[in-house]
């Protein structure tokens, strides 16, 4: 079983797919499937958001 990064939640991996971002259950954390055999999450990249001026 693998754990959120940020909070420990467990993260249930059923059906998640490499490259996918979901949030944590727990925290709201974007991760992103970084591997799935083994599975893992990192935090995902906080994408170029355009933030404006
Ligand atoms: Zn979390």
């Amino acid at each position: 079983m693998t754990e959120c990064p940020e909070c420990a939640a467990r993260v249930d991996h059923h059906d998640k797919i490499l490259g996918e971002v979901f949030p944590c259950r727990d925290c709201g954390t974007e991760l992103e499937v970084a591997a799935t055999e083994p599975f893992s999450v990192q935090p995902a990249p906080r994408e170029a958001e355009d933030w404006g001026e």
